[in-house]
């Protein structure tokens, strides 16, 4: 037997009393059937309803062929009333969120002849598949489009045409139909086969905020945020760049160019600490001109200060030379380079002995990062520079 759908007939309802008519078991709980029910199962993209039935939560609803399914953790007694309550807040939300994606999708289509080809709803947020590419500007223009028909506060208005009226009916509908179609129109934005559950008028959705927008098979994916959503989301981005305006010192809606400025500082400011480097490099090679074989620690340089500072002394010392930078508990990074050779045999003996890794394109240099202390590596010098000697 088919159950009575009261949220077709009231989209607000949320109390009401049933009578159980039959009680399933399930593997894991029980299904219930009323003769009636305000529960949206899920269906069209929408997520079920949630809430009790006396006071048993709810925590799933189905329909198998016009018979709608509570899941229940215990089991109710059939030829017994029952009051449900529907969680009014969970509902209104995903409405929402439905009939945003009737008002983007709508004006999509009407401008450009895209369908959605995809629905999913999450508990976030929603995306929206269109069988076609629209770059990132027309799709904001589409939805500065579809939050203007928001604020018209037009009816969203389901009904059920006969045959012929939907034959001469242009709508949008996902697959083929059979039998009786719930067509749900928002007077000259958008006309749609949907089962699913709508706020009655587009003010309801408050407003429709795209999150972003990604190239999928051939079309795009849009990801957005309405009503309550939409609000929490801007809340929190706002949160973000008041904290930027105050660090900055700039104000809120200069952020982005403050920013700019900050990262150009810091380059301008690289580049004067790498020339600055450079300058101490060549004094320190001149210092080490013609040593031989020479191992270096400079203080607080990255990967690429050691690789420079190798290459500078190794053409003033003749030798091969072993730089290293950092500390005890961090670490240190190494660069190894000689003129001529090849030192490899001594970059896999450095790895081994220093608990390191590492290597090199070229034979006359490597670089990587040992776990070792001053000492040890000292100490690993030492019996290179004694025993086989470096090759
Ligand atoms: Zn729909």
């Amino acid at each position: 037997m088919e159950t009575e759908k009261l949220y077709y007939n009231d989209g607000k309802l949320s109390a009401f009393t049933a009578a159980v008519l039959e009680c399933r078991e399930a593997k894991d709980g029980w299904d219930v059937v009323l003769d009636r029910t305000a529960f949206y199962p899920e269906g069209g993209g929408q997520p079920c309803d949630r809430g009790t039935l006396e006071r048993l939560e709810v925590l799933d609803v189905q329909e198998q062929k016009g018979c709608i399914l509570h899941r229940l953790e215990q089991p109710l007694l059939p030829g017994t009333e029952v009051r449900g309550q529907v969680d009014v807040a969970r509902r209104f939300d995903y409405a929402q969120q439905h009939t945003a994606d009737h008002i983007l999708t709508g004006v999509i289509h009407r401008r450009y002849g895209l369908d959605n080809v995809g629905f999913h709803m999450g508990k976030e947020s929603t995306f929206i598949d269109l069988n076609g590419i629209l770059d990132e500007s027309a799709l904001f223009e589409m939805e500065r489009v579809a939050n203007e028909a928001v604020w018209m506060d037009l009816p969203v208005e389901a009904s059920w045409p006969d045959d012929s009226t939907l034959a001469r009916l242009d709508y949008r509908s996902k697959k083929a139909l059979t039998g009786p179609v719930r067509i749900v129109t928002i007077p000259g934005i958008d006309v749609c086969a949907c089962c699913g559950i709508h706020v009655e008028h587009t003010g309801a959705v408050g407003l429709i905020k795209i999150l972003s927008v990604t190239r999928l098979r051939g079309g795009v994916r849009v990801e957005y945020a309405a009503g309550r959503r939409a609000y929490h989301y801007l809340d929190t981005v706002q949160q973000q760049n008041r904290m930027i305006s105050a660090v900055l010192s700039a104000r809120p809606l200069h952020t982005a160019e403050a920013v700019r400025r900050l990262l150009e500082e810091r380059d301008a400011a690289r580049k004067r600490c790498v020339a600055l480097e450079q300058k101490r490099f060549e004094v320190l090679a001149q210092q080490q001109s013609g040593q031989g074989d020479t191992l270096l620690f400079e203080e607080e340089l990255n990967a690429d200060g050691v690789r420079r500072l190798a290459d500078a002394v190794k053409e003033t010392c003749g030798g091969t030379v072993l730089v290293f930078s950092g500390a005890e508990d961090t670490g240190y990074q190494y660069a190894l380079a000689a003129q001529e050779g090849n030192l490899r045999p001594l970059g896999k003996a450095l790895n081994e002995a220093l608990n390191g890794r590492g290597g090199g394109r070229e034979d006359t240099f490597l670089q990587g990062s040992v776990r070792a202390d001053r000492t040890q590596i000292e100490a690993f010098w030492r019996s290179c520079q004694s025993g086989s000697g470096i090759e």
